[in-house]
């Protein structure tokens, strides 16, 4: 309205400033400070990986307890990008996010069966008036409970899939190789009712297929294998493995009928395939990465989870549980992807899409500094997919060499160099492509076109 007769705030000729994303301001300690002296080494004796080498020393994650970690801002930042593929998968067969306590009233889980069944893995707590509580390890319980409080549903409402993306707490025996096995991690949890069990079966199905869609898009080849179905229970259940030796899990594969099951489904020492009965089982490890469980009315009918059929006779609900580890398939993806000393991301996970390199200080090219600082703000602004997702590293007092060595440890997908072949009369840039391994000099146009 341009009333006010005094600006309090400052102008915007800093704004750019602001927004411009500077790799001497993140908080990613690698970048804060130099040397071994950070504590960002694993512990002595502790079991590793090189998922956790690689999170500790890019400063994605730090440890505070034993498998719990602080997640730092880069890897808060992956993980943002592996919800929104996760949620967008979910939405696309018709799931509802909601959010559940992480606090769950023992009661709940005595009526399962569940409170003394989980044994040590439960986290269990007293309030102040001695009612007691877990620290949710998984919600079938909460969710079947809730959805059953809403009275008996019409099928006219079925299937109803809802799922949620929240920690998740397990006193692990063994918590180990970083965000591979936590105490305290993310899962996403989706819980389906359906008014038969072959809908049961055709939402299973249509989870599976999210569940495929979600791994090509990150470039993750996994294997879906028979599992066990725990202590969650029910009657059908699969695990989304991801091959690697590091894996806790052991996997048989049969060459000739492709059969495949987490070896704890079959007797061990066979060499037989239970399918087809040929001497053909391969065995291999793998990190499971997801896990799906048919139910059937194992819950709904402990809490009565009723919908009217279309003689308006109340029938009790088939249930699906569909789990994905989030925090573990970020580390998994580290994992296989990555080399002993370079993370690579899954090209849509990665924190920051490019890192700009401009010229050290004192060098016979820092005159360019100004062009490198343009060349952020330009890409940021002109392409959508770039806002927020270029940073420049103005530790200019480092090297270029030694700059670009940090660039690839951390695995930024294009790292642009602007050096001397930026003073020329058609200005290039040199861009290193870290899927390809690529290096190129491009003028800004050919760039944008790149990205
Ligand atoms: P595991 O066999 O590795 O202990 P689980 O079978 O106990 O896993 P589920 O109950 O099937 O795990 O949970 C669903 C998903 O949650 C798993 O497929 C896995 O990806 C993830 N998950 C389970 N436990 C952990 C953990 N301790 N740390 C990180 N992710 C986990
Ligand atoms: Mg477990
Ligand atoms: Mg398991
Ligand atoms: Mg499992």
């Amino acid at each position: 309205s341009g009333s006010a007769s005094t600006a309090v705030i400052p102008d915007t000729v800093h704004s750019n400033h602001r927004s411009r994303l500077l790799v001497s301001r993140l908080f990613q300690p690698s970048n804060l400070r130099e040397g071994k002296d950070l504590g960002l080494e694993c512990r002595p004796g502790e079991m590793t990986c090189r998922s956790q080498k690689l999170m500790l020393q890019g400063g994605l994650i730090q440890p505070s307890n034993p498998g719990c970690f602080y997640y730092l801002p880069a890897a808060v930042r992956a993980l943002e990008k592996l919800v929104r593929l996760i949620d967008d998968e979910m939405h696309a067969i018709g799931g509802q996010k909601l959010d559940m306590p992480s606090l769950c009233a023992a009661e709940l889980w005595q009526r399962s069966e569940r409170w003394d069944l989980m044994g040590k893995e439960l986290f269990r707590l007293q309030d102040r008036h001695g009612a007691q509580f877990c620290l949710g390890p998984t919600h079938e319980e909460a969710v079947t409970e809730l959805v059953a409080s809403q009275g008996t549903l019409s099928y006219r409402q079925l299937p109803l899939l809802l799922y949620q993306v929240t920690r998740k707490f397990r006193d692990e025996p063994k918590p180990r190789f970083g965000l591979l096995r936590g105490r305290e991690f993310y899962m996403k949890d989706m819980y389906s009712f359906d008014t038969s069990e072959e809908a049961a079966h055709q939402t299973y199905k249509a989870v599976c297929q999210a569940y495929d869609r979600l791994f090509r898009r990150l470039g993750l080849p996994y294997v879906m294998v028979q599992a066990d179905t725990g202590n969650i229970g029910g009657k059908l259940s699969h695990e989304f493995q991801l091959p690697a030796d590091i894996g806790e899990d052991r996997l048989v594969i049969c060459g000739n009928c492709n059969f495949s099951a987490n070896l704890e489904t079959i007797e061990p020492g066979r060499a037989d395939c239970p399918r087809c009965q040929s001497a053909t089982l391969t065995e291999s490890k793998g990190i499971e990465v997801g896990h799906t469980f048919y139910l059937g009315t194992k819950y709904s009918h402990v809490f009565n989870a009723t919908y009217y059929n279309a003689q308006n006779k109340p029938v009790v609900a088939e249930m699906g549980c569909f789990g994905l580890g989030v925090t573990r398939i970020l580390a998994a993806a580290i994992e296989v992807l990555s080399s002993d000393d370079a993370i690579r991301w899954p090209g849509l996970l990665a924190p920051f899409q490019v890192c700009v390199l401009p010229p050290k200080k004192g060098s016979k090219t820092e005159d360019l500094g100004a062009l490198a600082e343009e060349l952020c703000d330009d890409l940021g602004a002109s392409l959508k997919s770039l806002k927020g997702e270029v940073v420049l590293d103005d530790r200019t007092q480092l090297t270029i060499g030694k700059r670009l060595k940090d660039a690839q440890r951390l695995g930024y997908p294009y790292v642009v160099v602007v050096g001397q072949s930026a003073k020329e009369e058609q200005p290039k840039f040199e861009v290193l492509c870290q899927h390809t391994g690529d290096t190129m000099f491009l003028s800004k146009e050919g760039l944008m076109d790149l990205l």
